[in-house]
């Protein structure tokens, strides 16, 4: 190999955000590679839904929409009470 124009290829450690970690060679800039996701908890490789809400989207949903059921099982006089102008 021509030296000074490769970069580094080394031993890599991957670590996930699900603790799954594993080995490899990379020409990465550190020693420790960390990713949110890996075919240990990806959905496609588990076959189970993951949700990926990490600004808490979903969870502000559902709080919002938590009494929407409720109030369509209510009868519609209840819910919407005439003003009697
Ligand atoms: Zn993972």
């Amino acid at each position: 190999m021509k030296q000074g124009i490769h970069p580094n290829y080394h031993d890599v450690t991957v670590v996930c955000a699900c603790g799954n970690a594993f080995k490899t060679r990379s020409t990465y800039k550190s020693d420790v590679l960390h990713l949110e996701i890996c075919s240990k908890c990806h959905p496609f490789f588990t076959g189970k839904q993951k949700l990926m809400d990490s600004a808490g989207r979903i969870e502000r949903f559902q709080r919002k929409y938590a009494g929407f059921k409720k109030a369509e099982a209510a009868p519609a006089a209840a819910k919407t009470p005439t003003s009697g102008s």
